[in-house]
């Protein structure tokens, strides 16, 4: 079954900084063990033996590549984060253009600098020919459901593109986390910080405003479509005019968020999303280099729903969100 994943991610010797700042454990793959930290770099930084083997491996056609987080969202000085986000869109148009049938790019946006950050918005898609943006949670504190993004929100109606919102560490750390390291990351405190940040554009409004936006969301969707119910009942109780005529969240996170698979390979999880968000709405993905190729491609070939669903996530729903053409031409087969 031809796949593209989305949640694919490098770095550049203008993000090392950054990147090196996040925890380094891949997950165990068929084979047992776990990546070293000293792998995932090299896997990183490798756009070629080691990233197109793993493709070819598990059979992933193509994948939409981002920079990995936190990136220039971490970036306090804005000038700086604006010099090196166009950088790295520089170096990952180079690479596209290298192996165009196999990968394709998310713009990395210096959104410290609205202005900035949706002007190169635009040259990443219209001039690099990128499919969208993948914004590392937060930028330096500020999240994007506030006023001043609303620029940038009207720009990516315009291009018709999506934006995958990816997790980061909170800005300020919660007292709850303190003397538990083990809740920090991926374990946890990135979902319930993704999930809320979803949350603000959600119940704030910017779906309103910007009904035409489709943000994508990964891990599953970050807890939220097992909670659709919940939001629905309580925003009600919240709303008091203040929300009155506007479409309750279940709605808003079915028409407007779309999720990916990456770095849950449960088909529980799965069934519970499709059953939430419907067949539309989710896409395979991986994680690479955090998580395991094979492991992702086994839990989607293995998942219990029929071939015409599997093939709207395995590829169909990407290829109508991104605009991606259908026609590229199959990885070679592993024996
Ligand atoms: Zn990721």
């Amino acid at each position: 079954m031809r796949k593209i994943a989305l949640e694919e991610h490098f770095t550049t010797a203008g993000l090392d900084a950054y990147s090196l700042r996040m925890p380094f454990t891949g997950t165990p793959g068929r084979a047992g063990e776990a990546d070293s930290g000293a792998q995932i770099r090299r896997r990183l930084a490798d756009f070629d033996e080691l990233r197109l083997g793993a493709m070819d491996g598990a059979g992933i056609d193509v994948a939409v590549l981002s920079a990995a987080s936190p990136g220039v969202q971490a970036e306090p000085d804005a000038r700086t984060a604006v010099r090196r986000a166009l950088a790295a869109n520089d170096v990952l148009a180079d690479v596209v253009a290298k192996h165009p049938t196999r990968y394709a790019g998310f713009a990395h946006l210096p959104l410290q600098d609205v202005d900035a950050a949706t002007d190169e918005l635009e040259r990443c898609v219209c001039e690099l020919g990128f499919k969208g943006a993948l914004i590392n949670g937060h930028s330096h504190g500020e999240y994007l459901d506030e006023p001043k993004f609303y620029p940038f929100w009207e720009r990516v109606e315009d291009l018709d593109v999506p934006v995958y919102l990816h997790p980061a560490d909170p800005f300020d750390m919660p007292r709850m986390y303190e003397g538990h390291p083990e809740l920090l990351g991926a374990l946890w405190s990135w979902t319930v910080e993704t999930a809320t940040h979803a949350l603000r554009l959600v119940l704030g409004g910017t779906f309103d405003r910007f009904p035409s936006v489709r943000l994508i969301l990964g891990h599953m969707g970050e807890t939220l479509p097992y909670l659709l119910w919940r939001l629905d009942s309580r925003s009600r109780m919240h709303a008091q005019g203040a929300r009155a005529g506007a479409r309750p969240p279940s709605q808003i996170i079915r028409e407007n968020i779309a999720i990916t698979t990456a770095g849950v390979c449960a088909h529980e999880s799965l069934l519970c999303a499709l059953s939430a968000l419907g067949e539309d709405n989710v896409m395979f993905s991986v994680d690479y280099p955090y998580e395991s190729s094979d492991v992702a491609a086994e839990f989607i070939e293995t998942a219990p729903v029929s071939e015409v669903v599997r093939a709207k996530v395995c590829h169909g729903n990407a290829e109508r969100m991104l605009h991606l053409r259908g026609e590229e031409p199959r990885v070679a087969q592993v024996a």
